[in-house]
């Protein structure tokens, strides 16, 4: 079976993940939904988990462009990675788990934005299209076990590293392994040569237009997630969105809204402080 040793320099991108069997046909790729300053510690240990159990790298995605971007720049350095195995829960902000399931199942337009992707900025400018194009063909099956945005069951496929392990584990094996609808087994390496493409010289080009209105919706939809959610009003704006995108424009503030000073809501605030600093 072929294997090849990675080239010096993988993996190229820097990112919240470890590395470990650089002879694994396997990466692990845990959505986070939260901001990196609170990483639950269950998606810690998802990730954990992939490693301990022979994934080549394993770690955490939380956008739809940037975290997509390195992660391809970082399978195309060893061809020896063939399968991802997606968990965790969907991030309803950037939709990274679904861009990441289309850019596999349908690819990207002529824009380098993947096709039928809801997130905000699905578009993967920073990577050239062959290196899309041969992460596409090198990475043969995305095991899905992601769950809905917000599940906390962490019995659930996705949030089980149990379930993680086993499913690494399947990926190794010689012969064809079910799991969970999956046949699974080490393919051996994609038989072309790595590709190790940085994308530290393009990120400090300017950055390409976004559409007009698009970062500030971003930034109120992350607010959002922090905010009550009750659209009880008391506010004076029509819902808890619509003050969270004036909280993002510096129009209104968090003592604009008197539920965040209910005890129950303490912690939020303290996340939304940070946030706004
Ligand atoms: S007062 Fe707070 S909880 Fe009520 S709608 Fe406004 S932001 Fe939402």
């Amino acid at each position: 079976m072929l294997k090849v040793k990675p080239p010096d320099g993988y993996p190229p991108e820097q990112g919240r993940y470890v590395r470990g069997n650089d002879y694994s046909p396997v990466a692990v790729c845990v959505i986070l939904d939260t901001f990196d300053f609170a990483i639950p510690s269950e998606l810690n240990e998802l990730a954990m988990s992939g490693i301990d159990s022979g994934a080549a790298l394993s770690g955490l995605l939380q956008t739809e462009n940037i975290g997509i971007e390195k992660m391809i720049c970082n399978v195309v350095a060893n061809p020896n990675v063939r399968y991802i195995v997606l968990c965790g829960r969907e991030s309803s902000g950037h939709m990274p788990g679904e861009t990441l399931l289309l850019l596999k199942q349908k690819g990207v337009d002529k824009y380098k934005r993947v096709i039928d992707s809801t997130a905000l900025t699905p578009t993967l400018s920073n990577v050239p299209m062959e290196l899309i194009d041969r992460f596409n063909k090198q990475i043969v099956t995305i095991v899905n076990l992601l769950c809905k945005p917000g599940e906390r069951d962490t019995k659930a496929p996705g949030l089980n590293p149990t379930v993680i392990a086993e499913a690494v584990k399947a990926c190794y094996q010689e012969e064809a392994t079910p799991f969970m609808g999956y046949q699974l087994y080490d393919i051996g390496a994609y038989p072309e040569p790595a590709i190790l493409h940085q994308m530290v010289a393009v990120l400090q080009q300017p950055k390409q237009s976004v559409e007009p209105g698009k970062d500030k919706m971003s930034t109120g939809l992350m607010l959002h997630k922090f905010l009550p959610q009750s659209d009880c009003q008391k506010c004076g704006k029509r819902n808890c969105l619509a003050f969270a995108i004036d909280l993002g424009k510096g129009k209104l503030h968090l003592e604009d809204c008197p539920v965040l000073d209910q005890p129950d809501f303490a912690e939020n605030r303290k996340v939304l402080a940070k946030l706004l600093e």
